[in-house]
């Protein structure tokens, strides 16, 4: 099993974010590197979601976005790991939609159900496989570090 690690706070701002949003989703992306056993995500990017039309159940980051995502990344030397959203009112498991519409293959996938306005269980998937054919979704276990951000301590020394 693969393993998503995560700092604290990109966790709590993931799932702060589908609090946020609800009742409609909320999505994003992850930015990180590539280890061998799963990413290590280092931020995350709050996205809109282009789906008005069913934004209760569906989501969508528009092209243009994802591009500025991805150059973003690039600036930072990170990748693009992941990408979550959330689930208001239903469990955090995958849709067919979310299966139909994920490409991103070595990509997670993290999903958070948010319960009447509050977020629940965090679960993310990877896009295992070669092809668009063989894809498909492994769940992976999820890190959480409580380690302090490299910022964060910067900015404590310099108080210090
Ligand atoms: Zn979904």
């Amino acid at each position: 099993m693969s393993v998503l690690r995560i700092s604290r706070a990109v966790y709590e701002a993931i799932r702060t974010h589908g609090e946020e949003t609800y009742p409609h989703e909320c999505c994003g992306a992850l930015l990180g590197r590539a280890s061998p056993d799963g990413w290590q995500i280092e931020a995350s990017v709050k996205a809109g979601n282009t789906r008005t039309d069913s934004p209760e159940n569906r989501y969508q980051i528009a092209p243009v976005e994802l591009v500025k995502i991805e150059r973003e990344a690039r600036r930072q030397g990170l990748s693009i790991g992941g990408f979550y959203h959330s689930h208001p009112d239903h469990p955090a498991q995958w849709s067919q939609t979310d299966f139909a519409e994920a490409h991103w293959l070595g990509c997670s996938y993290v999903i958070t159900a948010v319960a009447r306005g509050k977020a629940a269980v965090t679960n993310s998937f990877l896009l295992a496989g070669t092809t668009e054919e063989d894809k498909r979704f492994e769940p992976e276990r999820i890190d959480v570090s409580e380690t302090v951000e490299p910022l964060a301590a910067l900015i404590e020394s310099k108080k210090a």
